[in-house]
């Protein structure tokens, strides 16, 4: 029984980063002109209104994508982030936003494909509906874990993979290392990014040290904390583990965090850019 709704979450801190992030990556595929796919494996439903039930529920949004959109001095970084943000509002007013599966949509070309797993009926209707008749975009209702080593390698033997599950379930750090290391023993060289929340420290490291432990080479931690780590605190921050990252993300990361914790967390938060497996000659930035 699936009871994690991303609209209740859509555009808050976690989703700024996580979708800034991958508009980077995209954008780096973008400078070869060879295709790509863009596999999603946990998709959601495609794009959020900010003014549903849902969103206004929480409002986690006011603390996420409003203050990033309202704010004068965006870094270059989050140039397409928030192209693709206003491409969802038409009028100034920020009404709906785009998940992963919409943000990638409208930067990708025509020559690269999405491939999107959602399993939660509702959420996997929206986004057969949102996609209808794309011929650039396959929609599946199904396990996008075990569906994963499956469509690897892709024909294009170039691709981004999206892990983001909820983490609702303990177990689903553990099936998320085993799907990564099974996908990436069919196609070595594919990027993957996973997203990760930051609720219990210990639950991350260890998630984090296992990750490493598997001996994949070249993974790169990105990690925004906008509060103290802390039980009981529910999520105090976010991270997204690459492997395979494109070269620039490192130091874009270096770029993007600072302003986004001045912005989200008025600076006082933490982040993180590190190399948990270092590739050669990678530097690592560490601040509290
Ligand atoms: N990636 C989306 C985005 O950034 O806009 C958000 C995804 S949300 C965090 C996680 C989604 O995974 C939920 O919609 C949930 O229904 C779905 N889900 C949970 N387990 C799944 C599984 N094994 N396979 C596919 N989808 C799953």
């Amino acid at each position: 029984m699936l009871s994690y709704r991303h609209g209740f979450h859509a555009g808050n801190f976690a989703d700024v980063l996580k979708h800034s992030l991958l508009t980077l990556v995209i954008a780096a595929f973008k400078q070869k002109t060879k295709p790509f796919v863009y596999i999603d494996t946990h998709a959601g439903a495609g794009k959020y209104s900010l003014k549903s039930e849902f969103a206004e529920k929480t409002g986690e949004y006011r603390q996420g994508i409003v203050p990033v959109w309202r704010a004068s001095d965006p870094p270059a970084e989050l140039r397409d982030y928030l192209a693709a943000v206003r491409a969802e509002n038409t009028g100034k007013q920020l009404l709906r936003y785009p998940g992963s599966p919409q943000l990638v949509r409208r930067l990708v070309r025509p020559q690269d494909r999405l491939l999107l797993s959602e399993l939660h009926s509702s959420d996997a209707d929206a986004l057969q509906q949102l996609f209808a008749g794309d011929k650039q975009v396959v929609v599946a209702r199904e396990d996008g874990l075990s569906m994963l080593a499956k469509k690897l390698p892709p024909i294009q033997r170039r691709g981004l993979v999206l892990i983001d599950p909820s983490y609702e379930m303990r177990d689903e750090y553990k099936k998320v290392v085993a799907a990564v290391v099974s996908a990436h023993r069919h196609f070595a060289t594919g990027v993957y990014a996973l997203w990760y929340p930051v609720i219990e420290r210990a639950a991350t490291e260890d998630f984090v040290a296992k990750l490493a432990g598997t001996g994949i080479p070249k993974q790169l931690r990105i990690e925004h904390c906008v509060a103290d780590d802390g039980a009981g605190r529910g999520m105090t921050g976010s991270g997204m583990l690459f492997i395979n990252p494109p070269w620039m993300l490192a130091s874009q990361a270096q770029t993007l965090l600072p302003w986004l914790d001045r912005v989200l967390a008025d600076g006082g938060g933490r982040w993180k850019v590190d190399w948990i497996v270092p590739e050669i000659g990678a530097g690592s930035a560490l601040r509290n």
